[in-house]
C-alpha cells in the first residue's frame, strides 16, 4: 500500500512533518471538491429547483457522516469554520455570570484559552488553571480538587498539540459532571488520529477541524448537546421569522448556529476526507503513526543534545507527535535548515504560550508531527537532517 501516491503534493519527495498544524489532501478530497463545483453546486435549504435540492442533500449527508464519525446525533452537529470558531461559539453562547469559574489546563491551545478569557472578562467570571505533574501530564487530582460547585466550565484538550499526550477524559469528565460543570473538549488533535466517541465521553461539547484530518480548510464541527445556547452569529438561514420589530431564531436545530451561506463545498470535502480515513481504518492509522513515533523517539532519546518534552510513549498514551529542543541550536534555525532540505517541521510555541511559559522555554521548541502518509524513510531523512544541524551548531 503506497499511501503517498494518494497525495499529489507528496509526489516529489516532500517530507512533510507538520501535520499537527495542517495535513495534506488526498486526491479523493480534491476530486470531491472539484466534482461538487463542476456538477452539483448551488445554495442549500432555499431554492426548490433540483440542483439546490441535490446540494442540500449532499450538505446534510456530510453532516450525518461527521456526526456518525464521533458517535453523536446529526441534529447536534454544527458546522463551523473550524475548532476556533466552535469554541468561540460555546464560550460566548453560554450565559456565564459573575463569580463563575472556568477551569483550564496548561495543555490548551490558544483557541481554547482566549475565548474563555474574553467571555470571563465580559461578566466578571474567573479563569483558573490546573497543575501538571513532573512528567508534564495533567495533575488529575488537582483537577478534581478544583472542580467545585462554582466551576461552570471545564475546557480541556483531548490530545495536547505540544506534548501529544492523550488526556484521561474518561476519568476526568465524570467528576466534572458531578458538579454540573459544562465540559468542552478540544478534539482538534484527537479525531485525526483515533476513534473518538464523543457521546460516550459524556462531554457537553466537542470541537474539531477538517483541515487537520485531510479535509479542506474553513470547515470544522462542533457537537453540542444542548442547542439552547445563544447564537454567536445571527443573520439569514438561522431564523424562523424576521419582522421589522424583531426576529425568531430557529430552535433545537443546528442551523440556529449556522448563520449565512455556509461552507457548502467545505462540508462535501470534509465528508470525503472521512471516507478516506474510514477506507484506511483508524486501527491501521494508529498502529502506523505509533510505530513512527516510537522509532523517532528512540533515535532522538539517544542523542545527548536533544531534549524531548513530555512522557515517553512507553509510559503514557500519546498521539504521533514529538516536541524537542536541541542544545545550542535555536528552534527557528533548526526548522529553517531542515526546510532547505525539503523537510517541513515546526518551530515556535505552537499556539501554546502558557505551556512554554510553564516550561520556561522562551525561545520555543521544535515539533515533528506525523500523519499516516509518513514513512520510515521520512523518519530516516529527518534524523539525518537533525544530525547535520547539530554539526552546524557545534
Ligand atoms: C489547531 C488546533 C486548534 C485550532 O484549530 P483551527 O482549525 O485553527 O481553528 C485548536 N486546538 C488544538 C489542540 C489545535 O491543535
Amino acid at each position: 500500500m503506497n499511501i503517498k501516491e494518494d497525495f499529489p503534493i507528496l509526489k516529489d519527495g516532500l517530507v512533510y512533518l507538520d501535520n499537527a498544524a495542517t495535513t495534506q489532501k488526498p486526491r479523493m478530497v480534491i476530486d470531491a471538491v472539484k466534482g461538487f463545483y463542476e456538477e452539483d453546486y448551488a445554495t442549500i435549504h432555499r431554492g426548490l429547483y433540483p440542483l439546490s435540492v441535490t446540494a442540500t442533500r449532499h450538505y446534510e449527508a456530510a453532516r450525518e457522516k461527521v456526526a456518525e464519525l464521533i458517535g453523536v446525533p446529526s441534529n447536534n452537529l454544527i458546522f463551523t469554520s473550524g475548532t476556533t470558531e466552535a469554541i468561540n461559539l460555546v464560550a460566548h453562547g453560554l450565559v456565564l455570570k459573575k463569580g463563575d469559574e472556568i477551569l483550564l489546563t496548561p495543555h490548551e491551545h490558544h483557541s481554547n484559552i482566549v475565548p474563555w478569557q474574553e467571555a470571563a472578562k465580559k461578566v466578571g467570571a474567573k479563569v483558573i488553571w490546573c497543575k501538571l505533574n513532573g512528567d508534564l501530564t495533567l495533575d488529575v487530582d488537582d483537577i478534581k480538587k478544583k472542580l467545585t460547585k462554582k466551576t461552570r466550565v471545564l475546557a480541556i484538550t483531548h490530545v495536547s498539540n505540544v506534548l501529544g499526550t492523550i488526556n484521561p477524559l474518561e476519568e476526568i469528565i465524570p467528576h466534572a459532571k458531578e458538579h454540573d460543570t459544562f465540559v468542552l473538549v478540544d478534539g482538534a488533535q484527537a479525531v485525526p488520529h483515533m476513534r473518538v466517541h464523543a457521546r460516550r465521553l459524556g462531554c457537553d461539547a466537542y470541537a474539531f477541524s477538517s483541515h487537520k484530518m485531510y479535509g479542506p480548510t474553513g470547515i470544522g464541527a462542533l457537537f453540542l448537546k444542548d442547542l439552547s445556547l445563544v447564537p454567536l452569529c445571527t443573520g439569514g438561514d438561522m431564523i424562523d421569522d424576521v419582522t421589522q420589530e424583531g426576529s425568531v431564531f430557529a430552535e433545537n436545530e443546528p442551523r440556529r448556529f449556522e448563520a449565512g451561506t455556509p461552507n457548502i463545498t467545505g462540508a462535501i470535502g470534509f465528508a470525503a476526507a472521512i471516507d478516506y480515513i474510514e477506507k484506511i481504518g483508524y486501527d491501521v492509522i494508529h498502529a502506523h503513526e505509533e510505530q513512527l513515533l516510537r522509532k523517532t523517539w528512540k533515535a532522538l532519546e539517544e542523542q545527548p543534545r536533544v531534549h524531548l518534552l513530555g512522557p515517553a510513549p512507553e509510559t503514557h498514551r500519546r498521539a504521533g507527535l514529538i516536541t524537542f529542543t536541541i542544545e545550542g541550536a535555536p528552534p527557528h534555525d533548526v526548522a529553517e535548515i531542515l526546510g532547505r532540505q525539503n523537510v517541513c517541521i515546526r518551530a515556535g510555541k505552537h499556539c501554546a504560550h502558557p505551556l512554554h511559559q510553564y516550561l520556561k522555554l522562551d525561545e520555543g521548541t521544535n515539533r515533528v508531527s506525523f500523519a499516516f502518509y509518513n514513512s520510515e524513510e521520512d523518519v530516516n531523512t529527518l534524523l539525518g537532517a537533525l544530525q547535520k544541524v547539530q554539526e552546524v551548531f557545534k
